[in-house]
């Protein structure tokens, strides 16, 4: 027999205007986020504003068999501009979930205190003192990429140029 389950894992997203997606719910945590981020990757192609995971324990009554694990919220990639920024703002993280983007920040796990953020699609890796600072950096990126009249990461060569270039401008 089955072993009884216990607890569902449900992720979900909003879109703009307050309608609410059900993505399904789940046996596991990690499959629930497996399913939301896979979703996430989409969503610059629709208008969301916020996404979550909750797990609910099965035969609870009211709002105490609910409990929160992650909420997160949809601004625009600091580098790529698009909507696809995802901002965790419990255990502070964000990432990008465009193609081939994938900007981060961080708290260091080694440092605390210490905010790391990066864009792998060129290696950039930073550690700042803030929040405020590490968005600030990746903004500088998305300008220069920008300026330079680079989309996405259609030119590897010519941002990693221009990005050495930004760095050390002697
Ligand atoms: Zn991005």
């Amino acid at each position: 027999m089955a072993e009884q389950l216990q607890r569902v894992f449900v992720p979900s997203a909003v879109e703009e205007g307050g309608n609410a997606l059900s993505l399904g719910c789940f046996s596991s945590e990690q499959t629930a986020w497996g399913v939301l981020r896979s979703f996430l990757k989409k969503s610059d192609r629709m208008l969301l504003v916020s996404a979550s995971v909750v797990v609910w324990d099965i035969d609870v009554i009211g709002e105490h068999g609910l409990t929160v694990l992650a909420s997160l919220e949809c601004k625009a990639c600091p580098v790529c501009s698009r909507q696809t920024f995802w901002v965790d703002l419990e255990n502070f993280s964000a990432l990008c979930y465009g193609e081939a983007c994938a900007a981060w920040v961080e708290e260091s796990t080694h440092e605390p205190g210490v905010i790391d953020c990066g864009w792998p699609a060129m290696r950039y890796l930073k550690q700042t003192k803030s929040i405020e600072e590490a968005f600030k950096e990746l903004f500088a990126i998305g300008d220069q990429i920008k300026a330079a009249g680079i989309t996405g990461t259609g030119n590897i060569e010519a941002s990693k140029a221009m990005l050495d270039e930004f760095e050390d401008p002697t």
